[in-house]
């Protein structure tokens, strides 16, 4: 196969010669300077995305911290008009210590714990996602404990609409364990519930189908059930949630935020909906904003039978392939201009067959032992759901724009891995 298709690399990605350049900074130098492997995200593309997110009138964005969250991220989404999204106490906590804006963020979650609601409510929260009547029962119980706190809140309904994307992050269905059930009435009995409930302030409601969505069609659908589920209400704010995909391989393609938050603007103002519109874009706004640069350390070719390409990371930095079978493309930075003939299995440095970084990978044939591997589209869900296993620190991440290079967070060391052992 050819070389790699540029529309995969961020924004700001240029070639010159045979050197990949994002935000300005040969990508190579990086590698060299802070080692490998390396998350780098295009500072400018994240902002593009989100300057996208919130370019339609009467639609408010949030960004979905899950895909990727640090305090240099969430201070640029927030100083870019976005509100962010949290699903644990834990999450809450780091976009608060970013100092986000506690009335822009938003609590989700399927199951959020007494002391995660109230953590909420004591920051300040902007809204918290009512997911179960379990959880208004909690609301109600904290009100009771102090009746002068009256949190904002949504309810998130359940639509019964299936994305096509993998059954892991498909969450519209009947068939979830997240939200109230449209379908069996669940939806509306906890939407009176909270309507005549003191202890929260109902300003709409919530959905989110799934996540790498690549129709708007489903999208738009969901819309649909979702508008005439809050029709008899007068609604502040009706979510979609996120779910937008991104293309991670050549010839995969994805909708534009802008067309996804234009269609449902253009759906809503058909059925004559007046409540804001609020769209959780996480993946769409930083996963194709990075890349993942490693080192090859071992080539092996088993002639008729596979080749290998050892790179110094692997599950631990990249879980998607070993848990959704995702696929990646691989490109050497240095070698911009090689065709990529040679087809082999780029897999990482953990104990298990499984531990690829990305299957069947095309790489320039003369790719050698020392040079640096990337993978382009790793900016979502790959730090974020990171681990230590085989005692390997999570890498460093590095911002670049206009030239310049800051390390946001550092590798993690064996000190930060024996952090809480005691004895
Ligand atoms: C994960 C999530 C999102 C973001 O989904 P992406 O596919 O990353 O855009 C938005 N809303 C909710 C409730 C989520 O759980």
């Amino acid at each position: 196969m050819a070389k790699l298709e540029t529309y995969l690399l961020s924004d700001t990605a240029e070639v010159t010669d045979d050197d990949l350049f994002v935000g300005g900074v040969n990508v190579s130098d990086l590698a060299k300077e802070f080692g490998t492997p390396l998350f780098v995200y295009d500072e400018q593309h994240v902002r593009n995305r989100c300057r996208e997110a919130v370019s339609v009138e009467g639609v408010h964005a949030a960004y979905a911290s899950k895909a990727f969250s640090c305090r240099h991220l969430l201070q640029v989404v927030a100083s870019e008009g976005l509100g962010v999204d949290v699903a644990t106490g834990g999450e809450l906590g780091i976009a608060l210590s970013a100092g986000v804006d506690p009335a822009s963020i938003t609590v989700h979650g399927n199951n959020k714990s007494l002391a995660e609601l109230d953590q909420a409510i004591e920051a300040g929260v902007g809204k918290i996602v009512i997911d179960s009547f379990d959880e208004l029962d909690r609301l109600e119980f904290l009100h009771s404990q102090n009746p002068a706190r009256v949190p904002d809140v949504l309810i998130r309904v359940t639509p019964g609409i299936k994305a096509e994307t993998h059954k892991f992050i498909s969450t519209g269905q009947d068939d979830t364990k997240f939200g109230l059930t449209v379908s069996n009435g669940d939806a509306e009995v906890c939407i009176e519930k909270a309507l005549k409930s003191p202890a929260v302030n109902l300003l709409g409601i919530h959905s989110h189908i799934g996540s790498q969505v690549f129709s708007v069609e489903s999208l738009v659908k969901a819309f649909q059930v979702i508008a005439k589920v809050a029709a008899p209400y007068d609604f502040d704010e009706i979510v979609v949630g996120g779910g937008i995909g991104v293309p991670y391989v050549a010839g995969e393609q994805a909708p534009s935020i802008n067309e996804w938050v234009e269609a449902i603007k253009a759906e809503a103002d058909a059925m004559g909906v007046t409540a804001s519109i609020g769209i959780e874009p996480g993946r769409s706004i930083v996963g194709p904003a990075a890349m993942t640069l490693y080192e090859v350390g071992t080539i092996k070719k088993i002639p008729g039978v596979r080749n290998f390409v050892a790179v110094d990371g692997g599950m631990s930095d990249n879980p998607r392939p070993i848990m959704y079978g995702s696929g990646y493309e691989a490109f050497c930075p240095t070698k911009m201009n090689d065709q990529r003939k040679l087809t082999a299995h780029v897999v990482g440095k953990h104990c298990e067959s499984g531990d690829i970084v990305v299957e069947d990978a095309q790489v320039p044939e003369s790719l050698q032992v020392g040079d640096f591997l990337a993978t382009p589209v790793t900016g979502a869900y790959g730090y974020g759901m990171a681990s230590n296993y085989n005692g390997v620190g999570r890498p460093a991440v590095v911002f670049v724009a206009d030239g310049d290079a800051k390390l946001v967070r550092r590798r993690e060391t064996l000190e930060d891995m024996l952090a809480c052992d005691l004895i």
